[in-house]
């Protein structure tokens, strides 16, 4: 801390551009450390619904990072970083061993036994031994791969680093694992891919559902989506439901399963383990009672 003290001293001596530079190279160093130690950085939770019943049919784990001093870091704001500066392999790996361990402990705790969805980043893909780090977690935890989903967005399947990564998400959807298209329509891809790539869920961008059901454009993509996805054999998570509107028009229009802020937050593993055991417990209790 004396270091970054120092650093800001020369603050007024420099060009505004290399002062944000210098920030920036003291998060990465603050990152670097939060992974070699482990204690700052957490997953979170977010459940996933199936609206015809409001069952809980997955959990996507979204990773936080409690900084010593400026409290939580959005992902949206290290990962860039990590990514820019070498640490994401490192990162995504501290994830794939988190969750499934997590899987793990969920696994002989009782709980619905549903799918742990993790986010995959374009470099993990072209740097990292990605399939072996999966397998591995896997073997260690003794969980079956169909229980890990892989979420990827359109990006990272037309990042050109990547070259041709069908080969690459055939083989890990072999493995067994669920694939899934993460931020859907949001990047500049052409749809050819869907019908080339095997994958088996489209993660509807949230852009599109936070206008609805007021705006006539976003109503006509949500719809034609989902039509086109039922055709494709595809299932659609909506992401970022917040109202009961939005909730209402995506029943109407047949779309499966949503996640948002109108179901639940993402939450440490304990909150939601409190809420599942609980409610399993119960259930228990009740036909026990009645048998
Ligand atoms: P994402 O994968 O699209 O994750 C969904 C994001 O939407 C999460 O933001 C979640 O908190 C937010 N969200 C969910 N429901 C609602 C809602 O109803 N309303 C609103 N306004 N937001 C909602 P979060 O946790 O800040 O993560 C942002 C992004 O950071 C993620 O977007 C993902 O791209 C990335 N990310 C998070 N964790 C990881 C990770 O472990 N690895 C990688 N590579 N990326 C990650
Ligand atoms: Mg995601
Ligand atoms: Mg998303
Ligand atoms: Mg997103």
């Amino acid at each position: 801390s004396a270091k970054r003290h120092g650093r800001n001293h020369d603050r007024r001596f420099r060009p505004s551009l290399e002062v944000a530079g210098d920030r920036q190279l003291a998060m990465v160093n603050d990152l670097r450390r939060a992974l070699a130690q482990g204690d700052q950085l957490e997953l979170y939770y977010q459940t996933q619904h199936r609206l015809k019943d409001g069952d809980m049919v997955g959990l996507e784990a979204l990773l936080r990072w409690r900084h010593p001093e400026l409290g939580m870091v959005s992902p949206g704001d290290f990962i860039p970083l990590a990514e820019r500066h070498g640490l994401m392999t490192a990162l995504g790996n501290w994830v794939i061993e988190r969750a499934v361990a997590q899987l793990a402990s969920w696994y002989a705790g009782g709980m619905p036994r549903v799918p742990i969805w993790v986010n995959i980043s374009a470099l993990q893909l072209i740097q990292g031994d990605l399939e072996a780090r999966l397998a591995t977690a896997l073997a260690r935890h003794r969980m079956p791969a169909r229980m890990l989903g892989l979420e990827l967005t359109e990006s990272v399947l037309l990042d050109e680093r990547a070259g041709d990564i069908s080969p690459r998400l055939e083989a890990l959807r072999a493995k067994g694992h669920p694939i899934a298209i993460d931020d859907f329509g949001t990047g500049y891809s052409s749809m050819a891919y869907l019908k080339r790539l095997p994958i088996d869920k489209l993660k509807l961008d949230r852009a599109f559902i936070r206008a609805l059901p007021e705006d006539v454009a976003d109503a006509a993509i949500v719809s034609a989506v989902l039509a086109m996805a039922e055709g494709l054999g595809l299932e659609v998570v909506a992401e970022g439901v917040e109202t009961q509107a939005q909730r209402d028009f995506l029943v109407a229009h047949g779309c499966p399963i949503t996640q948002g802020f109108l179901f639940a937050r993402p939450e440490p593993a304990e909150a939601i383990e409190a809420r599942y055991l609980k409610a399993a417990s119960s259930a228990a209790l009740k036909s026990s009672s009645t048998t």
